[in-house]
């Protein structure tokens, strides 16, 4: 969930909206390419939602219609990554995703163009669960992922690792808390979560993940029903990972309800350890959401890390 504005944020955002009115014409003739018809744009609306990234919905007069994102130049990798991402999630034939459609750069931002999703469905929460259960079972050989990516807008490291708790633990949590330390976090916080981190196999002692497709950041602001009120999951963080770290993410603002878990369950069974591990993967957000945002966020990594340490036996 990454849509806690900064003022400094707003206004790139701000500068974003006005500068890119230079910038259609060019987007419209590289759409226009990717497609092999010719497009023009009729209407060009603002589409509000996310924080991260300026986003619109493009329209022509016989009514097709997609949705572009954009940023600063600077930031081009998050947007080939999130199209590489979503393709990912494609080749699962598990769960809809927005088809990425192309990705480039014009003057000084970078965009992303995307198949426009009509969000306006029911919510079918039972089969949003065996959806994702469905795409957790589409699995890689290593934990890990091709490429880098961004959670937010930090960068999200993927190095392929075999082993779960090695990759959790260097890209994972030593990254954000070395992170958090230069943005001010308590140095006491930073050692007991290093500590933490070396006691990682205490939570996997009878429990070996599988590297399952994962969405990465999975809050409920990234699933929607379309109009025939199928599940859709957008802007993913994909890499391949526990399944329980996707699952962890539905539950840390809120929840997606019983039905979800219940239907997710029959299909891909949830391990008991889950309850315990699901701090240690909400632990890398919050973390995360302090590196973004600051504020409370220090204390609530503070008090999941004592929680943490109090399950291996410290406290
Ligand atoms: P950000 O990267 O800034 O977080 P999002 O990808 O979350 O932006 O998109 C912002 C909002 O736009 C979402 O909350 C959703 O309502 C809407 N949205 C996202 N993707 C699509 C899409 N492909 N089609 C239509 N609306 C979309």
């Amino acid at each position: 969930m990454y849509s806690c504005c900064e003022i400094d944020l707003l206004a790139t955002l701000l500068e974003i909206a006005i500068t890119m009115n230079d910038n259609w014409e060019y987007i419209e003739q590289q759409l226009s390419q990717a497609l092999d018809t010719d497009i023009h744009f009729s209407s060009i609306q603002p589409v509000s939602g996310g924080c991260i990234n300026q986003a619109w919905k493009v329209s022509t007069n016989d009514n097709q219609h997609w949705f572009v994102k954009s940023n600063q130049k600077a930031l081009l990798n998050m947007f080939e990554a999130e199209f590489y991402g979503l393709l990912e999630i494609q080749k699962a034939n598990a769960i809809c995703v927005p088809t990425p459609i192309h990705v480039g750069v014009v003057a000084q931002h970078c965009y992303l163009i995307m198949e426009y999703i009509n969000m306006t469905g029911l919510r079918q929460p039972c089969l949003a669960g065996e959806q994702l259960a469905n795409m957790h079972q589409y699995q890689a050989d290593q934990f890990g992922w091709f490429m880098d990516n961004t959670i937010g807008s930090t960068h999200q490291g993927n190095q392929q690792n075999s082993n779960w708790v090695e990759f959790w633990r260097h890209e994972r949590l030593h990254y954000q808390l070395d992170l958090a330390l230069h943005k001010g976090l308590d140095h006491q916080i930073y050692d007991n979560g290093f500590k933490l981190s070396e006691q990682l196999d205490v939570f996997f002692s009878d429990y070996q993940p599988k590297p399952a497709l994962l969405h990465g950041d999975l809050w409920s602001g990234n699933i929607a029903y379309n109009e025939n009120s199928q599940p859709v999951v957008f802007d993913p963080a994909t890499y391949y990972g526990d399944h329980e770290a996707d699952l962890a993410m539905t539950e840390l603002f809120g929840s997606f309800g019983q039905y979800f878990y219940d239907c997710y369950h029959e299909h891909f069974p949830i391990d008991t350890g889950y309850s315990i591990r699901k701090t240690l993967y909400n632990l890398y957000h919050i973390l995360n959401h302090y590196n973004l945002f600051g504020g409370g966020y220090m204390l609530q990594a503070k008090s999941m890390i004592a929680q943490l340490l109090s399950e291996v036996g410290y406290f």
